[in-house]
């Protein structure tokens, strides 16, 4: 199946913070895009609030009858059949839940559910042309509050035997003994996250105020430790796959005064040699508030394309 015109995807990112939506139509043009609080939304009953958001979208512009289908990535790890969310840290009230069915029963609409960051590296993939061939191997790695990462592999997004592949931020790191949201010990995400920088400001250095950590304190130890840091994950999971491209996101790269030269000389430097390490093509993600958005839209267009159920 095709999108005909007139007719459009309503894609949804669902962050820690904020809720983004916006229709996208065949050609990729996004419009009526919008953000909330998620607190708001989501408050008690996320459900419920989840839902009650779409409807009232849907009927402030009119377009419930031009809504071919709902993307909706979320910062979770969510079951290959697009539909159930395993384990969401950042998102009260998603944990072990069929979100895509319940969605789909609710709003009477097919739900694909996918990973936020899916969605995002499919994004910066098609909009910067990354590979026309569909054959290259993309690493996304967007540090925000978590680290999120997303591996697109000969010309896909991976997903692994359950959904669960990319999960850079909680594999476990030697040595380290501290409590993760997501139920373990050790992980990434407990020494390097935008989470972890919070604390950092708030213990060693003297409760600075988060966002000018780098522009006050960029050459602290403490903080240069913190940006050599994320290239030990990152730069194992280039050893492992040996990408095309490796693109760089997320909120604490964005931020005034971050390192990000430093950041990808590290990369390179505990990269294995030569290779990947002496052609390592880094791309700085543009920030893209629509990202979310518009890449679950692209790959609900793919899947309408190719007549793939979003339920595999
Ligand atoms: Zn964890």
């Amino acid at each position: 199946m095709i999108l005909t015109e007139g007719q459009y995807i309503l894609g949804i990112d669902l962050g820690g913070t904020n809720i983004r939506m916006g229709l996208v139509d065949r050609e990729y043009q996004l419009s009526h895009f919008q953000m909330f609080n998620c607190s708001e939304v989501l408050a008690k009953e996320p459900m419920a609030s989840l839902q009650k958001a779409i409807v009232d979208y849907v009927r402030r512009f009119d377009v419930m009858h031009k809504v071919t289908a709902i993307s909706l990535g979320v910062p979770a790890v969510v079951n290959k059949n697009h539909s159930y969310v395993y384990s969401a840290p950042n998102v009260y009230g998603l944990d072990e839940l069929d979100l895509g069915l319940e969605m789909e029963n609710a709003l009477g609409l097919p739900v694909f559910v996918d990973r936020d960051v899916n969605f995002i590296l499919t994004h910066d993939i098609q909009t910067l042309h990354l590979d026309p061939h569909s054959d290259k191997t993309i690493l996304g790695l967007y540090l925000g509050t978590g680290f999120g990462n997303s591996l697109y592999i000969n010309g896909r997004i991976h997903l692994g035997a359950h959904g669960s592949a990319g999960e850079l931020g909680h594999i476990p790191l030697y040595g380290v003994d501290m409590k993760c949201p997501c139920g373990q010990v050790g992980c990434v995400e407990s020494l390097i996250s935008g989470r972890a920088l919070v604390n950092l400001a708030n213990t060693e250095l003297g409760g600075c105020d988060i966002s000018q950590v780098f522009t006050r304190f960029g050459s602290h130890p403490r903080v240069i430790r913190f940006v050599k840091d994320i290239a030990i994950p990152a730069a194992t999971e280039v050893t492992l796959l040996d990408p095309d491209y490796v693109i760089l996101g997320g909120g604490v790269l964005a931020m005034e005064g971050f390192p990000i030269q430093m950041l990808m000389d590290e990369i390179r430097t505990r990269s294995r040699h030569p290779f990947p390490a002496e052609d390592l093509h880094f791309i700085l993600a543009q920030g893209d508030q629509h990202a979310g958005v518009m890449g679950g839209a692209m790959l609900v267009m793919d899947y309408l394309k190719q007549g793939k159920s979003f339920r595999s």
